[in-house]
């Protein structure tokens, strides 16, 4: 599938190597592997929605398990003051993997607004 053909398609695969810090039958977390904060982790879909804008009403309970599995990977990385979950959005929206995920950023004060 074409959609699949991304670099976390890759990953998911384990064709390219990746700091994995979760792992479940629908959901993928790792970390970025160029950091934008002192905690940067990605949070993936296993399916292959290339963007938010893309995903339809079936998806609605995998989308809610993204967020959920943000949460327990921030516990669990242990951002207690809190933390950011983005989801960069097609060309405006500055995405540059077009395979579906969750940034979550913490370990300093984020700002807003974002660049
Ligand atoms: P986007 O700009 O699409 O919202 O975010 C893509 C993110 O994926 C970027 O933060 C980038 O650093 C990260 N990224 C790109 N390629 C790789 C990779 O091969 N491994 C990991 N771990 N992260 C990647």
């Amino acid at each position: 599938m074409a959609n699949q053909d991304t670099i976390f398609g890759k990953i998911i695969r384990r064709e390219i190597p990746a700091n994995i810090v979760y792992e479940d039958d629908l959901a993928l977390a790792f970390k970025d592997v160029n950091p934008q904060a002192p905690v940067h982790i990605l949070v993936i879909p296993k399916k292959p929605i290339a963007k938010l804008a893309d995903a339809e009403s079936e998806d609605a309970a995998l989308l809610g398990h993204l967020l959920l599995t943000a949460k327990r990977v921030a516990a669990e990385a242990g951002l207690t003051n809190g933390y950011r979950v983005v989801i960069n959005t097609d060309a405006d929206g500055g995405q540059t993997v077009f395979h579906l995920h969750l940034h979550i950023l913490g370990g300093r004060p984020m700002a807003w607004p974002p660049g």
